[in-house]
């Protein structure tokens, strides 16, 4: 029986209500009035406390994917822009993976690191070459990771994984530092996210991989991933040992994406109704070639066209949640999706443990790789893409730092503060990226940026701190934030 408040798998993700939301969404998909009237919920309002959204459940949500009448999807991506600005702006949080470890006992059928996989080298760093990797992590401009690791109790336990971020907080080398650690690993107990909790991690990020709990066991056929249970159930075990940001995500290509786009949104609902707070971000991976992995074996791919319409359909429906891109997507993808609600993006990324130490920019190693690398662009390269677009390529890791996660981040982008606080702080932070690291051509391209961006700041004692701070960035110094 569904009920989002339920702490039980297969009640708060219930396969009957998915079933009807999506017969439901069918039977509504040209009923104008009713789409038109979710589109009117979802749009932004400015109330006395700043701008706000309604946001929308997972049933109005899937009426809008269902939805194939030109005009009205025009203006589902009119209003996913017009929500991604009130909250996000222009700026685009800059991150990038960190392969720890590709040891895995899983046998996920889609993921090279599969434990059967025999013609993949196994390879897990030292601590020695962590702090290889973040120095060239930090050399390119980095200040956020995601660690990823595959699973492995004996070979990547727990204490190895603090260890690495351990060694990742404390090097600093020449201006750079790493501020921030988002962890990617598999599911795992309360008391050990209470380690990860401790250890000062940012986001815990877990994708579902498939909300249908059969596909997912047979896509999961062994190994301790294929409990269905225990995977969806992670983040309120996450929660419980004190992680307040999580992030979500599926593996679109593994089942119908009308079914996970739903699953999705009831997980985002069940995180609320049970620890008063969503996910803080949503990433929508989809299935890409590796090693021995060959996608065109899945059925359900998706084009680009209804890539689009999901992450659309995403940003209006919770308006509030960060929402991440990586490279497993092209650079012409990426444009396309930027306006429509996607807040962070990967760059200069590696998927191959080891992959950054002692290799030049157009080098890659693709012998431990997870997948291939669709946009591989270097940083640099990407931050001025992103600047000749019109964005703020920004590297705040301000709020985490600052104590404002879980609802506190959350009340930060309801009460309109975003424009006085996360826009300086991005526009200081792409400061010390062009002062350290950037080209000749970005320098110049970001240095006018700023000076437009500042004058946008509306309150005035923000607007003038903001411009002291950038600066003394010039002079020297590092490490400013609101
Ligand atoms: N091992 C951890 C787990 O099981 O959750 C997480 C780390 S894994 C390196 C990160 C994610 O990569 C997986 O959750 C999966 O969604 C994604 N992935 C695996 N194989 C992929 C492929 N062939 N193409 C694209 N993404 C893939």
């Amino acid at each position: 029986m569904y009920n989002p408040k339920s702490l039980k798998a297969e009640e708060f993700i219930d396969d009957a209500e998915i079933q009807a939301t999506l017969a439901y969404a069918e039977e509504n998909k040209h009923n104008r009035e009713l789409i038109e009237s979710i589109l009117e919920k979802a749009a932004p309002r400015k109330t006395g406390r700043g701008t706000e959204c309604a946001g929308l459940t997972h049933r109005e949500a899937s009426v809008l994917l269902a939805c194939d009448i030109p005009e009205l999807t025009e203006k589902m991506f009119r209003l996913a822009n017009d929500i991604k600005q009130a909250f996000y702006g222009n700026r685009i949080v800059m991150f990038a993976p960190l392969y720890l470890s590709n040891y895995c006992v899983n046998q996920c059928v889609y993921c090279p690191y599969h434990y059967q996989n025999k013609s993949i080298p196994r390879k897990k760093l030292t601590q020695e070459e962590v702090k290889q990797e973040v120095i060239a992590l930090q050399d390119m401009g980095h200040k956020r990771l995601a660690i990823e690791s595959g699973e492995d109790p004996v070979n990547n336990p727990i204490e190895y994984i603090l260890e690495c971020i351990h060694t990742i907080y404390s090097i600093k080398h020449k201006n750079g530092a790493i501020r921030r650690v988002n962890v990617n690993i598999a599911a795992t107990t309360v008391e050990n996210y209470r380690k990860l909790h401790e250890a000062g991690i940012g986001t815990y990020i877990l994708f579902q991989e498939t909300y249908h709990k059969k596909s997912y066991e047979a896509l999961h056929p062994a190994g301790p991933k294929h409990n269905y249970a225990y995977h969806t159930e992670a983040m309120d075990r996450a929660m419980e040992g004190g992680i307040d940001d999580v992030g979500l995500g599926v593996l679109f290509g593994l089942e119908m994406y009308k079914y996970e786009f739903a699953g999705l949104l009831m997980h985002a609902e069940h995180l609320e109704a049970v620890h008063g707070v969503g996910p803080h971000t949503i990433s929508v991976p989809r299935l890409r070639r590796a090693d021995d992995i060959d996608p065109d074996t899945f059925d359900n791919g998706i084009d680009d066209e209804i890539f689009a319409k999901i992450i659309a359909c995403i940003r209006i429906a919770v308006p509030y949640t960060g929402m991440i891109i990586s490279t497993r997507e092209s650079e012409q993808c990426r444009n396309r999706v930027l306006d429509l609600g996607i807040s962070q993006i990967s760059g200069g990324s590696r998927t191959s443990v080891g992959g950054y130490a002692g290799y030049e920019a157009d080098e890659r190693p693709h012998d431990t790789e997870q997948f291939d690398v669709s946009d591989q662009r270097s940083l640099d390269e990407v931050v001025k893409w992103l600047m000749d677009l019109g964005y703020i390529p920004s590297f705040c890791t301000a709020c985490y730092r600052e104590g404002r996660t879980g609802d506190r981040f959350m009340s930060l982008c309801k009460t309109g503060q975003i424009l006085n606080c996360c826009h300086p702080n991005a526009l200081m932070t792409l400061k010390e990226f062009l002062e350290d690291y950037a080209s000749p051509a970005t320098k110049a391209v970001g240095e006018k940026l700023i000076r437009e961006e500042l004058e946008k700041i509306p309150n005035e004692k923000a607007r003038r701190l903001a411009k002291e701070y950038i600066e003394n960035i010039h002079l020297g110094k590092r490490d400013f934030r609101f």
